[in-house]
């Protein structure tokens, strides 16, 4: 009996705008407020801390924004925005924290001037100032909100997930999701009672200076435990993690340019970076969809395409876990991992069912 070969997966083109998620239930726009208190900080105002021990992957917000805006939105429509909303959502708006200095940029003054009817005036004054303040807390609590097909990107205000400050060894994850609508917080490991809720502003690959640099458009200098006791071993494979991450997208844009050209070799050298990164990123404790997930859905591609499924499947099915840890299932990533598994495990059972 002749088996027939696997079909031909090419997963190079399994991109996230191909995947589509069902929705069967609306998921509401709630804050597990019996998982969690808002209480003042001695350095970083508001802050969320658990009052219960939070298991790992557990959703604690799924909130609705009350301002989103492209892009490109300037100052006089910021201000409109929130002056839009109905009063109890510009309270929360206008009680959030501002810590961004006044943009250097006043064209906007002289549009907001020429539709004012308002002579130049102290009521002027006023104004600009109210615009100034919408601006900074704006500046200082968006969250970047991507399409569902990637190619446009907004910035939203969730009040309630805008308290959450910052650490680079954070522990919650969040990440708008365009499927539901929603800002998600999940918890990035087991959380204990008493401990802050912290996610991360920033790319944690950096190294401590580079995150401290970055970090002063908040206007604030970190005190998680990498910054306020750099470790040179830590700060080294960071480093190194930043390089290796680099040096996997050269490879991978020098392939796409190349891909009929691109031999067994020049795979299982991309295999080898990819691996080597895999094994740093575990050691960091770095498990989260932009770090492990991204690598691990790579890693898959790279394993299937030389033949070794067994690595695939077992990359894919951490990924899985990943995007479900971090995003939920009514994520993309995850329905995107949970097909990258599929095809994997059927192109190692067709492999044995030929030997
Ligand atoms: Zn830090």
């Amino acid at each position: 009996m002749t088996v027939p070969d696997p079909p031909i997966v090419d997963i190079s083109t399994l991109t996230l705008t191909d995947v589509a998620v069902k929705l069967s239930t609306d998921p509401g726009s709630y804050t597990r407020r019996d998982l969690y208190e808002e209480r003042q900080t001695p350095e970083a105002g508001i802050g969320a801390f658990a009052i219960t021990n939070i298991p790992s992957g557990t959703r604690i917000f799924c909130e609705e924004s009350v301002v989103m805006l492209p892009d490109e939105a300037d100052q006089v429509e910021v201000y409109n925005a929130v002056k839009s909303l109905g009063e109890e959502k510009q309270g929360m708006y206008w009680a959030l924290a501002a810590s961004t200095k006044a943009s250097r940029d006043i064209g906007w003054i002289d549009r907001l001037r020429n539709a004012s009817h308002e002579d130049i005036s102290s009521t002027f004054n006023d104004l600009v100032s109210s615009h100034e303040h919408a601006w900074s807390i704006y500046e200082t609590n968006r969250f970047t909100c991507k399409s569902l097909d990637g190619s446009s990107r907004s910035l939203g205000i969730f009040p309630e997930s805008a308290r959450l400050n910052h650490s680079c060894s954070p522990n919650v994850f969040h990440r708008y999701n365009p499927v539901i609508n929603r800002l998600t917080v999940h918890a990035l490991r087991d959380i204990e009672k008493g401990e802050e809720l912290l996610t991360s502003y920033i790319d944690i690959c950096h190294p401590t200076v580079v995150r401290r640099q970055i970090l002063k458009h908040w206007g604030f200098r970190c005190r998680c435990s990498a910054c306020d006791n750099p470790d040179d071993d830590e700060d080294y494979r960071r480093k190194q993690i930043e390089d290796l991450f680099t040096k996997i997208s050269k490879r991978e844009s020098k392939r796409v340019k190349n891909e009929s050209k691109w031999t067994d070799k020049e795979y299982k050298g991309s295999l080898g970076v990819v691996a080597k990164c895999i094994k740093l990123l575990e050691k960091e404790g770095m498990e989260e969809t932009d770090t492990l997930g991204v690598l691990y859905t790579e890693g898959v591609r790279l394993a299937v395409k030389i033949g070794e499924e067994e690595k695939a499947v077992e990359w894919a099915e951490k990924a899985v876990e990943i995007e479900k840890k971090c995003l939920g299932e009514d994520s993309r990533e995850f329905v995107a991992a949970k097909e990258l598994l599929e095809m994997a495990r059927g192109v190692q059972s067709a492999k044995a069912e030929r030997s």
